[in-house]
């Protein structure tokens, strides 16, 4: 009981409990997550999400803009930035490499942001190794058939890419069980889809936090316990 009122740890848990929450999002290639992200920040008044720009290797992409989408890098200078410990995690995912760059997550969540992690199933599960509390969400297109025929309409790849990412998408959906929610995301309803995740992190924040114990909460809960 004793240890519970120091002053230092207290404040030290207070800064703690009003961090934000890690909100990891994967799905395949063709599920429409950059599009639900979209709708999700613009569903956020208060702006309280923030997007977590990853480093990559692969080239950038027609429309795609450096710094915002990702941070475009030579293989050396990811590979520096690996064993300089600036990465949170990083895979190889079809022949590039992709990266969570530590500093800016850390910050944000720090400030209090949700901070949105968009990365594919093995980064995913290993951010829920070093921070229990992320909130995992798969988001997926009905069936395998529909995602099949929004990679080949949105005709950003080559065919044999498109096979590629159809080859892990089969790989992907079989790790759903590693997630907390699985979120189908239909065609011309990312909106409600968007509200659905959305309502998944502000569930998921108020059952973890609300709920949970630290040291000030005690504190506050026991005097007005013994107090009335
Ligand atoms: P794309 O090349 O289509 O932008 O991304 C390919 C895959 O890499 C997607 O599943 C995307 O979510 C994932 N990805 C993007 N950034 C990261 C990252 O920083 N870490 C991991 N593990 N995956 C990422």
């Amino acid at each position: 009981m004793e240890k519970m009122i120091n002053v230092e740890q207290t404040e030290k848990i207070e800064q703690n409990s009003k961090s934000g929450k890690l909100v990891i999002i994967s799905g395949p290639a063709g599920s429409g997550k950059g599009t639900v992200l979209k709708e999700l920040f613009n569903l956020s008044k208060d702006n309280e999400y923030k997007y977590s720009v990853s480093a990559t290797t692969r080239s950038l992409r027609e429309g795609e803009v450096e710094g915002v989408n990702y941070y475009f890098l030579s293989r050396e200078d990811f590979f520096k930035k690996i064993a300089n410990g600036d990465m949170l995690e990083y895979v190889e995912y079809s022949g590039n490499y992709y990266g969570t760059p530590r500093e800016p997550v850390e910050k944000m969540l720090r400030f209090g942001y949700n901070v949105i992690l968009e990365i594919e199933v093995v980064g995913a599960i290993n951010i829920k190794e070093k921070f229990p509390q992320a909130v995992m969400i798969f988001l997926t297109p009905p069936t395998y058939a529909e995602l099949e025929k929004r990679l080949r309409t949105r005709g950003t790849e080559a065919e044999e890419v498109i096979q590629k990412r159809l080859a892990i998408s089969k790989k992907e959906v079989n790790c759903i069980d590693k997630y907390d929610y699985l979120v189908i995301n239909d065609t011309d309803l990312q909106k409600e889809t968007a509200f659905t995740v959305n309502c998944l992190v502000e569930a998921d924040l108020k059952t973890t936090e609300e709920h949970k114990i630290n040291t000030q909460k005690a504190v506050n809960f026991l005097k007005s316990y013994f107090n009335n």
